[in-house]
C-alpha cells in the first residue's frame, strides 16, 4: 500500500505522535548518524516508546514495503541506521536502566550508550565490558560482539549478556536467553540486527572500580610501532591496550609542535591491583620517552574521555580485519599506509586481544573468530564527496596488503563491502547456523539493512 498522508497520520497517532516526516524541523538532526559518508534521506523516522510501538512500526513498514533501518547509538560504521527512503525505527527513547539488588546484573534499554551504562554501573564498582568509546550504542556493539578495554580479562560484551527482549518480524515480543529460545540467543550474540528489534538487554556485571589506565602518547617510531603488539600480548590479561597510530590531537597535554605529527596513542585499562597495574604498564612506558603520560589510577568510565575528540561524527572509510599475528611485514604495511594516506585524519588501530575472549568455544556464540589474536582497523576521513574515491582506494589497498595474515572480519568494523566480507565475519558453519535461525525468525528478510544473513531455504 502506498504511503499517503492519511496512513502516516494514523501510524503516528498509534505511536502517540512520535513519527516524523521530512518536513519536520528536527528531521535532519533526528535522521543524522555518526557515519557522515552515508547521506541517508529516510522516508520517516519512528521513535517508539514501547515494544508494542516497535511491533506497530514493523507492521507499518511491511505493509508499505518500506525497508527498515534500526537505530540506537547511530554509530554503525556502514551507516546502516539510516538510508534513502527507509523507515528508521529509532530506539533512543528506550532508556530504562536497573541494577538488580546485589549489584551483579543490569538491565538496560536499547537506547542507552556505553558511557551511560558505564556511569550507572560505576556506582556499584562494576561495569559492562563495551568498547573504547562512550557514545557508541549498547545495542549495536552488543549484537555484533563487543571488543574493548576489558576483552583480555573478561571477554567480549556478548560473553556477559544474560538475555534480550526483542520484537520479531511478525510482531511478537520474545525473550532470548540460555533457557528461553537458546538458538535465537546464540544468534543475537554476534549475528547483529538480523533477527528482530531488541528493546532491552540484561548483562552480568564485572568488577571495574578504580583501574590503572588511560592514554600514553608515544612517538610513532619504528621501535614503538613494532614493540607494542608483542608487549601487549605478553602483558597480564588484566591489561588490554588499543594502539591508535594517528596525528597527535590538539589537546592541552600535547605540545603545540607535536600537533598533527604521527603518534601512537596507546589507550588501555588494567583492571585489578593498582600496583600490579603500574608494573604492567612499565614496559610500554619504556618503549620511548612519552610525549604525554596520562596513565594512572582512574575510575573506569574516565578512560572514555580519551576517545572523545577522535570519535566525533565524520565521513570516514573503514576497513577492518582480524589477523593471525603482527610481524614486521604488517608493521611496515601500517607505516607505509600512514605515510600514503590521503585523508586529513587517518587512524590505524591495532587491538591485541586473546585471553578470556579466546577461551570461549568458537561455537558458543555467533562471533566465532575467538582465536584471532589481533584486530586491525584502517580508517581515513574524506571531508568531501570528491575525496571519497581516493580514501576508499587507500583503505582497500591497506586491506589487500594485510590479507596474507588475515583470518576473518569483525562485523562491527565492516562497512557495506559486499557479501564476501560478510562471509569473512562468519565461518561457514556459523553462517549456516545463522541462516537457519534467520529462516525461523525472519524468513522474509524484513531485517536486511545490516550485515545480512540470508534465510536458509
Ligand atoms: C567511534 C566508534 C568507536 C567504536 N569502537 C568500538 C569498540 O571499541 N569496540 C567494538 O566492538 N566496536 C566499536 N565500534 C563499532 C560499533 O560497535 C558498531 O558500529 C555498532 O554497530 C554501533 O552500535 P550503535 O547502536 O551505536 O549503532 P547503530 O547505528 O544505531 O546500529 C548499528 C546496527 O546495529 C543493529 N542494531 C542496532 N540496534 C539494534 C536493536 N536494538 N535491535 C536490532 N538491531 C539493532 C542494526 O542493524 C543497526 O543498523 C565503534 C564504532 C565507532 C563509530
Amino acid at each position: 500500500m502506498p504511503v499517503n498522508a492519511a496512513s502516516i497520520q494514523a501510524f503516528s497517532t498509534s505511536l502517540g505522535g512520535r513519527v516524523f516526516s521530512p518536513d519536520h524541523p528536527q528531521f535532519n538532526t533526528m535522521a543524522g548518524v555518526h557515519q557522515l559518508a552515508v547521506t541517508g534521506r529516510p522516508a520517516l523516522v519512528a521513535r517508539p516508546g514501547s515494544p508494542g510501538d516497535v511491533a506497530r512500526a514493523i507492521a507499518f513498514a511491511r505493509e508499505h514495503a518500506l525497508e527498515i533501518a534500526v537505530r540506537c547509538g547511530g554509530h554503525s560504521v556502514a551507516g546502516h541506521s539510516t538510508g534513502d527512503g527507509v523507515l528508521v525505527i529509532d530506539l533512543r527513547d528506550f532508556r530504562g536502566l536497573q541494577v538488580e539488588p546485589g549489584g551483579r546484573r543490569l538491565r538496560a534499554g536499547a537506547g542507552l550508550t556505553a558511557g551511560e551504562v558505564a556511569a550507572a554501573a560505576h556506582g556499584h564498582g562494576m561495569t559492562v565490558p563495551f568498547g573504547d568509546t562512550a557514545s557508541v550504542g549498547i545495542a549495536g556493539i552488543t549484537l555484533g560482539g563487543g571488543i574493548g578495554y576489558l576483552t583480555r580479562k573478561v571477554g567480549m560484551t556478548i560473553d556477559h549478556l544474560v538475555s534480550v527482549e526483542l520484537v520479531t518480524a511478525d510482531g511478537r515480543l520474545v525473550t532470548a536467553s540460555a533457557e528461553s529460545e537458546p538458538e535465537l540467543f546464540w544468534a543475537v550474540r554476534g549475528g547483529g540486527g538480523n533477527f528482530g528489534v531488541v528493546t532491552s538487554f540484561e548483562y552480568r556485571l564485572v568488577d571495574a572500580g578504580l583501574v590503572y589506565g588511560g592514554c600514553l602518547l608515544l612517538p610513532a617510531t619504528w621501535n614503538v610501532l613494532r614493540g607494542i603488539a608483542p608487549l601487549a600480548a605478553a602483558a597480564p590479561e588484566d591489561l588490554t591496550v588499543i594502539a591508535d597510530y594517528m596525528p597527535a590531537p590538539p589537546a592541552p597535554f600535547v605540545p603545540e609542535a607535536m600537533v598533527g605529527q604521527p603518534v601512537v596513542a596507546l589507550l588501555g585499562v588494567f583492571s585489578g591491583d593498582l600496583a600490579r597495574g603500574e608494573a604492567a604498564w612499565a614496559p610500554f612506558r619504556a618503549l620511548a620517552k612519552p610525549i604525554a603520560d596520562l596513565v594512572g589510577p582512574m575510575p573506569y568510565p574516565a578512560v572514555y574521555r580519551f576517545t572523545e575528540s577522535a570519535s566525533l561524527p565524520g565521513p570516514a572509510v573503514n576497513r577492518g580485519i582480524l589477523l593471525e599475528a603482527i610481524d614486521d611485514g604488517v608493521v611496515e604495511t601500517l607505516r607505509d599506509a600512514y605515510a600514503s594516506s590521503p585523508g586529513v585524519m587517518t587512524l590505524l588501530q591495532i587491538r591485541v586481544v586473546g585471553g578470556a575472549m579466546a577461551r570461549v568455544p568458537a561455537d558458543a556464540t555467533a562471533f566465532a573468530h575467538r582465536q584471532a589474536p589481533v584486530a586491525v582497523l584502517a580508517l581515513t576521513r574524506a571531508e568531501s564527496a570528491e575525496a571519497m574515491p581516493a580514501a576508499t582506494a587507500w583503505a582497500d589497498g591497506v586491506l589487500a596488503r594485510l590479507r596474507s595474515r588475515g583470518v576473518g572480519a569483525y562485523s562491527n568494523f565492516l562497512e557495506d563491502e559486499g557479501e564476501a566480507r560478510v562471509r569473512e565475519a562468519y565461518p561457514h558453519s556459523t553462517y549456516r547456523r545463522l541462516a537457519a535461525a534467520k529462516a525461523v525468525w525472519d524468513p522474509e528478510n524484513v531485517f536486511r539493512r545490516n550485515h545480512n544473513i540470508r534465510p536458509a531455504v
